[in-house]
């Protein structure tokens, strides 16, 4: 059984509460491209229990789940209230495995246990007399550190030294019944102040803003691709007002319909002809396209705004279907590929408004491909693979986009009612300079074919990179080479080019 592939990155923009966090600072362990998307810390609800009544079971449940145990609530609000003459910093780290349900989906719960097992001996191991940790929700686990340093400064260093650690540690692979695993974790932390009640009053926060800060602070781990660890932050507060600002401009933008749909061809690697197309969402602003989808598309997804948008897509790639059919543009053969992310997907309405499109335009459903990535797979594998199937049974295709940028198992290849594979761009676009690449990408094509599946390759800017994929058996690319995503108008010029 192939077991491997649990360490490779997903870039997944998680779900998250919204807060207002008081002001901190965040500083990133590892160089990741600038967060499109905030965080937005989950609040918290009131304890049921009085210490005295406490059990080791007894938890506060925040509103993203979170159940803290009261006694590690109780250990930080004590250590945050010291007298002022014990002034010191502490940290808060809550260290989450990475794609955890995956896991246990497709190795099964006993290996799921194990590792989970594995991964609370390693923290507990790691920690000194001065630590306390908690398992909170199965792959969670939160860990109390006081008096890491005196300053400030020194607590930020000293705490991501030791995250970084746990990290790594935790990263190694180790044996489980059913082969080699590793996984990978998120941390985030949040600095505590103890002693500084009347020192510093901004800096003052209780323990559950401290859970809290954490928690943003790990959500933001996991949008920045994971395996990752992140210090909370006032940056955090910044980017939560940005995206509050860019969902309200998106508000505007659905309700003006200021959204356009480009096309990005995609062409057969063997003949060279536009054998179809990549229906891609464009803000637009003055006639112009604005922000990268790769921004805004986060924060529709995040605010539920994607559905109606989605189905517009939709609705829109249909139309202009039909507007090639009838030009003699479009043959039976070529399909319009549409990006459907994991709201839409799940949206009940899905289906139905599918149906309605493409009966609307008389459009024959093997002509439209959804794009679906494996962020849509993290929970509800056997539902979501149901949901394909019904789609699927219409006749509409179904291709896995961005593979090998985030959980890549193989396996699920082999569950899951796909028709094509697209390899993300981040592997073809130096696919002629980087060897290790390669042998990926021939692995990669190597069980696509195996399992029955066309593959895509997007972000092919040179003709090198082009010849390799020919050679390597990949039957369609997308790039710059032959053109990026153009107006529908240039789209069907270059159909009859
Ligand atoms: P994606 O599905 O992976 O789309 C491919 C992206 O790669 C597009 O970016 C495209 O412009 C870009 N690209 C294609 N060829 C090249 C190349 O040769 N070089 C370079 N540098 N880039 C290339 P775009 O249009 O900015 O879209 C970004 C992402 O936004 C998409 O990634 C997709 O995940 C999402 N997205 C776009 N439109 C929609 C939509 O209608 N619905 C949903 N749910 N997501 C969408
Ligand atoms: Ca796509
Ligand atoms: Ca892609």
């Amino acid at each position: 059984m192939v077991v491997k592939e649990f360490s490779t990155i997903a870039t997944v923009a998680d779900g998250e509460p919204i807060s207002d966090a008081p002001d901190t600072t965040v500083i990133e362990t590892k160089v990741e491209p600038e967060p499109i998307a905030d965080v937005v810390a989950a609040s918290i609800s009131v304890p049921v229990k009085t210490p005295a009544q406490q059990t080791d079971q007894d938890r506060y449940e925040t509103l993203s789940g979170l159940p803290v145990s009261l006694r590690l609530i109780d250990s930080i609000a004590e250590y945050l209230d010291q007298p002022q003459s014990d002034t010191a910093c502490g940290a808060l780290l809550l260290i989450d495995l990475d794609h955890f349900n995956s896991i246990n989906e497709s190795l099964g719960k006993a290996v799921g246990n194990q590792i989970l097992e594995r991964a609370a001996e390693t923290i507990k191991g790691l920690c000194t007399e001065h630590m306390e940790m908690d398992q909170v929700a199965g792959d969670s686990f939160l860990v109390l550190i006081k008096n890491i340093a005196d300053s400030a400064e020194q607590a930020r260093e000293a705490s991501l030294a030791i995250a970084n650690e746990i990290r790594c540690i935790l990263t190694r692979p180790f044996f489980t019944e059913s082969g080699e695993v590793s996984v990978t974790s998120s941390v985030g932390i949040s600095v505590l102040y103890a002693g500084l009640y009347y020192a510093s009053p901004e800096v003052i926060i209780s323990a559950e803003q401290a859970v809290q800060q954490a928690e943003s602070a790990m959500f933001e781990a996991k949008r920045r691709g994971r395996d990752n660890v992140v210090l909370f932050d006032s940056q955090i507060t910044r980017q939560a007002r940005q995206r509050i600002n860019m969902q309200s401009s998106l508000r505007k933008a659905v309700a003006n319909q200021e959204f356009d749909l480009h096309v990005q061809p995609q062409v057969s690697t063997h003949s060279g002809d536009v054998v179809g197309g990549e229906v891609l969402l464009r803000w637009m602003h003055s006639g112009q396209a604005q922000r990268s989808p790769a921004d805004f598309i986060p924060v529709l997804e995040s605010s539920g705004m994607i559905v109606d948008v989605g189905l517009w897509v939709i609705r829109t790639s249909c139309e202009y279907l039909r507007n090639m059919l009838d030009q003699g543009l479009w043959t039976p053969d070529m399909q319009m590929a549409v990006n459907i992310s994991p709201k839409q997907f799940h949206d009940p309405q899905l289906i139905k408004s599918l149906e309605h499109s493409l009966k609307s335009y008389d459009i024959r459903p093997d002509m439209l491909t959804l794009e679906v990535t494996e962020t849509l797979l993290i929970d509800d594998f056997e539902s979501v693979v149901d949901k394909m199937k019904k789609i699927r049974n219409m006749g509409t295709r179904f291709a896995i986009d961005d593979f090998g940028s985030g959980y890549s198992s193989m396996i699920y290849l082999k569950r899951l009612p796909l028709d094509i594979l697209k390899i993300d761009r981040e592997f073809i676009t130096h696919l002629n300079s980087d060897k290790e690449t390669l042998g990926l990408v021939e692995a990669i094509m190597m069980v696509a074919h195996h399992y029955g599946l066309d593959v895509v390759a997007e972000g092919v800017e040179k003709r090198e990179v082009l010849d390799i994929l020919r050679s390597l058996g990949c039957e369609k690319y997308q790039g710059a080479h032959f053109s990026m995503p153009v107006s529908l108008d240039k789209f069907q010029r270059l159909l009859v080019a």
